[in-house]
């Protein structure tokens, strides 16, 4: 336990993303065989100390990956715009990280090669990896952002497992790695139960945020923002939030402030919901590119 502890607030101070923080993690107690993340020349040097000293392995990729900035979603990239040569000025290398070499060079090998033994290597059930191929040219014909195709296939009514709550990786928190097939997927959710056990080990209290972040309310938009909210109850057709404003936020906009205004949301369908004060419509959402997802 102490190590794990010494092990977390020594990784702290690398200031590393928080997403990359958590995948370290994970490999390193043995529940993920290997991730793959991205540094900064900083970064890099001193996390290769780090690793040397708590025994991790770590190799560079031997291409770039030039990817483009979702509009409206804080600076996260989901879009690959092309691969280049590792010497190339343009582009970003992507990290390898396991617990072995061997493991570390299998994932480096497996991501051209074999796509199936790629998710495999980094842990994505199969169901996901399926989804994840089914929807892809749809996918990036826009962000290639595959959250309304998660909704799409969520068959059951709110709310969902707050377990596979991906979306709130938006704010730097979600236990999954990956687009789950769907947001009650049993192999998801049992992975980021399990990954939420090990985070818990090295520090219950970042652990903790996790599930915090996770039980919430987000309306998602493809391009206009993405929106997250806390204290809110579930009345029939009717999310209402009263004063609670909108916790978390990808940008600051007119639909922040128009959900900020508001105190209740009026659900004709997951892709169709108005923003009401009171009875009064202040804004309808409609249409292939948002969706509402509750978690509880
Ligand atoms: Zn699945």
């Amino acid at each position: 336990m102490e190590v794990k502890k010494e092990f977390f607030d020594e990784l702290e101070k690398l200031q590393l993303h928080n997403d990359a923080i958590k995948e370290i993690i994970l490999v390193h107690g043995g529940v993920k065989p290997s991730t793959r993340i991205t540094l900064s020349g900083s970064q890099l040097k001193s996390f290769q100390e780090f690793s040397r000293e708590y025994g991790l392995y770590i190799t560079e990729s031997d291409h770039k990956v030039i990817a483009k900035g979702d509009t409206g979603k804080g600076g996260w990239k989901n879009k690959v715009l092309g691969i280049v040569d590792k010497n190339s000025k343009e582009g970003d290398p992507s990290y390898y990280i396991a617990r072995s070499k061997e493991m570390v060079d299998e994932a480096k090998d497996a991501e051209f090669l074999d796509s199936n033994k790629f998710g495999q290597s980094l842990g994505y059930p199969k169901c996901c990896q399926e989804f994840f191929k089914q929807y892809f040219i749809l996918a990036n014909k826009k962000q290639c952002d595959f959250v309304l195709y998660t909704l799409s296939e969520t068959k059951e009514d709110y709310p969902y497992d707050f377990y596979n709550n991906y979306a709130s990786r938006y704010f730097g928190y979600s236990l999954l790695s990956h687009f789950p097939c769907s947001f009650n997927c049993k192999e998801s959710s049992n992975l980021a139960k399990n990954y939420y056990e090990m985070l818990k080990k090295y520090s219950k209290k970042w652990a903790n945020t996790f599930l915090y972040c996770q039980k919430s309310a987000i309306i998602y938009t493809e391009y206009r923002g993405i929106f997250l909210l806390k204290n809110f109850e579930l009345d029939g057709n009717v999310l209402r939030y009263g004063d609670s404003y909108w916790l978390y936020s990808t940008i600051i906009n007119k639909n922040l402030h128009i959900l900020n205004g508001a105190n209740n949301i009026l659900i004709n369908s997951k892709n169709n919901f108005s923003a009401r004060k009171g009875e009064r419509v202040l804004k309808n959402f409609r249409g292939e590119n948002v969706g509402l997802m509750i978690f509880g």
